[in-house]
């Protein structure tokens, strides 16, 4: 697959990527997702955060953090002090990949082949917001956005810098907390993480 480039468009703003991302055909996830999923925000956002893919909430919904782990987001941007309405809200991949279950779609991590086929949208996002500091979360926006060396337990909660040179902080993923069976360590954790970003920021 040559990836999603030849989908990007180079001019316009925001509008224009969302007008056009549903027609990507970069890499075979559109096919049995029910649309792409675009980032959300205001384009002069300072934070831009980025997630994984969407998931089943968000695939059928059509936004990004509708569903649990959005609900978690949701709780700890208000900890940190976060305005979820500030903040630029996007994925590094934008369709939902899953795999049956009986009725049930159950969420898979996209492969390291659809990350990058999906990179050119999100490099986009980047050009077109400008954000001063991306909050980087979960490993599959590292590997997008970090290098796949990066190691998200070992890097998190610090300052660090994307390729270009952009400040970012690497965190969990918030479908992680949801998940973990020490509940209120991990979220407080992540709260931490969230209020470092906020710190840079200042
Ligand atoms: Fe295009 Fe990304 Fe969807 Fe693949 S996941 S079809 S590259 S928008």
């Amino acid at each position: 697959h040559p990836g999603a480039e030849k989908w990007v468009p180079h001019k316009g703003g925001i509008r224009k990527v969302r007008a056009e991302l549903d027609k990507c055909r970069g890499c075979d996830l559109w096919k049995d997702a029910e649309r792409a999923v675009a980032g959300e925000g205001p384009v002069r956002a300072r934070m831009m955060f980025v997630g994984e893919t969407p998931g089943d909430h968000e695939d059928k919904e059509g936004h990004v953090f509708v569903g649990p782990a959005g609900h978690l987001l949701d709780k700890a941007l208000v900890e940190a002090g976060i305005e979820r309405s500030d903040v630029y809200l996007t994925n590094a991949v934008k369709h939902f990949r899953f795999e049956l279950q009986g009725k049930r779609r159950i969420h898979k991590t996209p492969t390291a082949s659809q990350i990058t086929a999906c990179h050119p949208w999100l490099v986009r996002e980047l050009e077109i917001v400008k954000p001063s500091l991306v909050v980087v979360m979960g490993a599959v926006a590292a590997k997008a956005l970090l290098g796949s060396s990066f190691r998200v337990t070992q890097e998190r909660g610090k300052r660090v810098e994307l390729p270009g040179g952009l400040p970012a902080v690497a965190t969990v993923h918030p479908s992680a907390v949801v998940r973990s069976e020490e509940f209120r360590r991990d979220f407080g954790r992540f709260v931490d993480d969230l209020r470092v970003a906020v710190e840079l920021l200042d």
